[in-house]
């Protein structure tokens, strides 16, 4: 049973602290990735922790994009292990390949984080067996496997360093970046920046994916107009833009 109070004010925001802190004690979660968390919240916060008009149509275009892909991957670190196993799981149902890679990886990690995962219901999870190489890439998260990131045409990445993003990109592959700081390398580098909660983002675009799965049209055309760079000028000016008087 997680402890924080249903009333609290905070309760959704203090509740992810606690998946993640139980996330550290059980082994899933990497010390620096309690550091990564509190940036997002600062981020968020920025936000009204709300999904914005320009967050949710990234989403919908990211939804068509992976709908549209042969084979999309989701990569899944330690943080978005611990903080939305059901969604990642729903996600591995309707038909996205989940691949666990780790910037501080061990088999004993990647192997709890997998179980973790399958306990809430994902399937086919990837990544016990990184096969395969991204070259010139100088840390863990070089390691990827054959059927999943390294074959895939389009590849989301929650939460992700922006040195990778840099590199899949240069493989020619698509990238869908997951990251609260629209001023970070990865979103700037990805084709499509969701500047949200990853929780949020993955209830929204599980609820994207299945309105396009009954029918394929739907709103397309925010998919064929949307513009990256003004997606992310918007999300920054959105941060800029808020005001510090008053509550
Ligand atoms: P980059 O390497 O892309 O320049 P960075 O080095 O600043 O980014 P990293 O530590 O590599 O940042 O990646 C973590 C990123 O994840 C941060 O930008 C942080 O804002 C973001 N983040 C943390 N928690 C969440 C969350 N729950 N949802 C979405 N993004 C998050
Ligand atoms: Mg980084």
């Amino acid at each position: 049973m997680l402890s924080v109070p249903e009333d609290h004010p905070r309760y959704e925001s203090l509740l992810l602290r606690e998946r993640l802190v139980r996330g550290f004690e059980e082994g899933l979660v990497a010390k620096a990735g309690l550091i990564a968390h509190g940036r997002g919240e600062a981020f968020d916060y920025l936000l009204g922790e709300e999904t914005v008009e320009w967050a949710d149509k990234a989403t919908l275009a990211a939804a068509h994009c992976m709908y549209r892909s042969d084979n999309p991957v989701l990569s899944v670190n330690g943080n978005v292990a611990a903080v939305v196993p059901e969604l990642v799981g729903e996600l591995s149902m309707l038909g996205v390949g989940v691949e666990v890679n780790l910037f501080h990886r061990s088999d004993e990690r990647v192997n709890r984080i997998i179980e973790f995962l399958e306990e809430h219901g994902a399937v086919g999870v990837l990544g016990g067996d990184a096969d395969m190489l991204i070259k010139d890439l100088s840390h863990d998260r070089a390691f990827v496997s054959r059927e999943g990131i390294y074959s895939a045409d389009t590849v989301m990445v929650p939460l992700e360093d922006g040195d990778r993003t840099v590199k899949l990109r240069d493989l020619g592959k698509t990238v869908i970046s997951i990251d609260l700081n629209p001023l970070s390398r990865t979103s700037k580098t990805a084709d499509i920046s969701i500047v949200d909660n990853v929780v949020r983002v993955f209830e929204n675009f599980i609820g994207y994916w299945k309105k396009i799965d009954r029918d394929s049209s739907f709103k397309l055309d925010v998919y064929n107009s949307f513009d990256n760079e003004e997606n992310l000028r918007k999300m920054e000016e959105k941060m800029r833009g808020v005001s510090f008087e008053g509550g």
